[in-house]
């Protein structure tokens, strides 16, 4: 009765050692709905790898708030990505002395070392993402603010790339020099916490820094790399034979010619099929969704469920937490009960269940 995330026990832990085993200094990140699973889970299994040996020290939260989720389930260090603000509460000091900060602003350091004398940071350094950062000159102030706080823990610099392959190192290299250069009294020896970075991309950075070791932040790639371990389903709830005229669902619409209606579990609440649904689409939009091929000739449009590994269409737009699809005649009708497929985006679902196979 759920939309549920189904996940090949073994295959996906393999998946996971070896992620871990081919990246030294990996930084498991668990934020957001955890990309479907739950923080939580994430944590535990980051604990795991961690156990199995793997070179697994820290764990990458999203937010402050998801702090709390993860800290009793993995018992090593805690990075918050989002860099800290000077409103954000500085937790109570068992997850304190476990947690580093990101700071992205020279006036953050500040008031944050004003606060707690012994934060632990890592130094946010903008890059071509322009997200968040401190620029070369403020990287330079942060260094004369930690030399006036020798009790302040310089964990390295952080570094937030764009996605993309081959061509950051020119960039990383002109970031790290920033860094040197701004001659930051910290942990040696001096860490990069870096994002998005090939595996080559990572090597060729090791060999020309021998000095530094390099963090590689990742959640997608890690969670979510082997996508042959993850299966999404829903349940059929309901099957119902229509002629073409009859009436169905919330609006009245009409079926342009006869098969099923069908119900299926899923909806808005999961995150299902938030696309503008035929009805309220402009006539421009919809030639364009016709055009892509989304829209099929009676104007219903494309939903994410599989029958039968063909992608069926929305009867109407998506319930709260149900949708109903329409199955032209001929086509075979499944069962109440029967599983389908369902292709999401894991980060934007919200799954009623996850069940792992072992
Ligand atoms: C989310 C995030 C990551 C992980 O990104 P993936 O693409 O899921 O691997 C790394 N670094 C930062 C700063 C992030 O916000």
């Amino acid at each position: 009765m759920s939309l549920t995330l189904r996940v090949d026990g073994p295959r996906w832990r393999a998946h996971l050692e070896s992620v871990a085993e081919a990246t030294p200094g990996l930084v498991p990140v668990a934020k957001g709905n955890g990309y479907g699973f739950t923080n939580a889970r994430l944590a535990r299994r980051a604990q795991w790898l961690a156990e199995r040996g793997h070179d697994v020290r820290t764990l990458a939260v999203g937010t402050y708030l998801e702090l709390p989720d993860v800290a009793q389930r993995w018992s090593g260090d805690l990075l918050v990505l989002t860099p800290w603000r000077p409103w954000v509460p500085l937790p109570e000091p068992e997850v304190a002395r476990r947690l580093v900060h990101t700071v992205s602003r020279a006036e953050d350091l500040r008031l944050l070392l004003d606060a707690d004398p012994r934060a632990r940071v890592v130094l946010e350094r903008m890059t071509s993402m322009r997200r968040h950062g401190m620029s070369a000159r403020e990287l330079w102030e942060a260094g004369d603010v930690l030399r006036r706080h020798p009790g302040a823990r310089v964990e390295g610099l952080a570094l937030h790339l764009p996605l993309g392959q081959g061509n950051h190192l020119g960039e990383v290299s002109r970031l790290v020099n920033d860094y040197v250069a701004a001659d930051i009294a910290g942990h040696h020896p001096p860490a990069v916490w870096v994002s998005h970075l090939s595996r080559e991309e990572l090597d060729t950075l090791r060999s020309q820094y021998g000095d530094f070791t390099f963090r590689p932040r990742s959640g997608t790639g890690l969670w979510l790399g082997d996508r042959g371990a993850l299966r999404v389903t829903a349940t059929v709830l309901d099957v119902h034979p229509v002629e073409r005229g009859d009436a169905f669902g919330y609006r009245g619409r009409t079926a342009p010619k006869s098969g099923h209606v069908l119900v299926v579990s899923g909806g808005t609440a999961h995150g299902i099929g938030l696309e503008a649904p035929t009805g309220e689409q402009s006539i421009k939009a919809r030639a364009t969704t016709l055009a892509k091929g989304g829209l099929d000739a009676v104007g219903f449009v494309r939903s994410p469920y599989a029958i039968d590994g063909k992608q069926r269409l929305f009867a109407e737009p998506p319930h709260m937490q149900a949708s109903m699809l329409f199955l032209p005649a001929g086509s075979r009708v499944p069962e109440v009960g029967e599983d389908v497929d369902v292709r999401v985006r894991f980060t934007t679902t919200a799954f009623d269940r996850v069940v792992f196979s072992d």
